[in-house]
């Protein structure tokens, strides 16, 4: 109820404005209740592909914010808090890939959607941790080289032994802190829950996992079980919306799960101030964003 004058607010500013809030799944609880549209990175890239609203205000890190304006230039995306990156999205350089393509001229690019417009507009196909499987199966080329994420990357060489996977060495830092003993120690303490991990989860960790799953995947999975008692393998954040939509179900987080610092950087009073001075908007280079809606357009037909 803290939140309910400046939640009221933003949501009329926004409906003058005819601007759409999209927020990602981690982010705060008081800013995914004001959004249009909760979700994953894939859901929220449809939406912002398929909006008609003239605004996309982006509550999430600035791939996300700059994946909206790629697939809908037209429209004028806004991120309410500017230094808002993904650490991981930053662990590839322009050169770095660009060795890698030249040291394996054969192989296709995938890169995950957590990259910048400069890195998607460099390879081959997008995918994000809902579609990377699919993806991956769809590329008829035998090598691929896959960027930034290694356990997500690990996650598609094994069920995919037929390709040659040259793996670049980033990381989530969130994810990749979720080690075996952590989840075992809490699946010891919790021995009904079912377990449920992200994919840029370490391989390890993984192991212990009832069902691998996106973020999304995994809200439409606890709607459906008959299971009421799960471990979140995954940033924390998703688990307001997970109580929301099932409200009587239990959910624990893995000890000493760390949170996404850049995701929780966005507080509501930015969110305000974004939809009324219209900051901060992503702005790119039309030829970036030609090259860049090419991998991505791809991708979504991976649904
Ligand atoms: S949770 Fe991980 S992948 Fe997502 S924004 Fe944070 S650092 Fe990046």
């Amino acid at each position: 109820m803290i939140y309910q004058e400046i939640q009221e607010k933003i949501k009329k500013i926004a409906k003058s404005k005819n601007a759409v809030i999209l927020a990602h799944n981690y982010q705060r609880p008081e800013i995914q209740d004001i959004a249009d549209f909760v979700g994953d990175s894939l859901h929220l890239s449809r939406c912002a592909s398929k909006t008609d609203a003239d605004i996309i205000l982006f509550c999430g890190v600035s791939f996300m914010a700059e994946t909206a304006k790629i697939l809908a230039p037209s429209k004028k995306v806004l991120l309410p808090r500017y230094e808002a990156g993904c650490p991981m999205a930053m662990m590839i350089t322009k050169s770095e890939l660009q060795k890698l393509k030249d040291n394996h001229p054969d192989a296709v690019v995938v890169a995950y959607v957590n990259t910048t417009a400069e890195i998607k507009a460099m390879a081959d196909v997008c995918c994000t941790s809902s579609n990377a499987l699919k993806v991956v199966k769809g590329i008829k080329e035998r090598k691929i080289i896959f960027v930034p994420d290694k356990n997500l990357a690990d996650y598609c060489k094994r069920r995919t032994p037929e390709k040659e996977f040259i793996i670049y060495d980033g990381y989530c830092y969130v994810h990749n802190q979720i080690t075996y003993k952590q989840l075992k120690n809490t699946k010891d303490k919790y021995p009904a829950a079912r377990v449920l991990a992200h994919p840029e989860c370490p391989f390890e960790a993984l192991q212990l996992a009832d069902e691998i799953l996106s973020t999304e995947k995994m809200v439409e999975y606890v709607e459906k079980s008959e299971y009421n008692e799960f471990i979140i393998a995954t940033e924390p954040g998703i688990i307001h919306r997970l109580k929301k939509n099932a409200p009587s179900k239990k959910f624990i987080t893995v000890e000493n799960c760390q949170i996404c610092k850049t995701m929780k950087m966005t507080t509501i009073e930015d969110v305000y101030n974004a939809i009324v001075e219209e900051k901060y908007e992503i702005t790119l280079e039309p030829d970036i964003i030609k090259k860049a809606c090419s991998s991505l357009d791809k991708m979504l037909k991976y649904i």
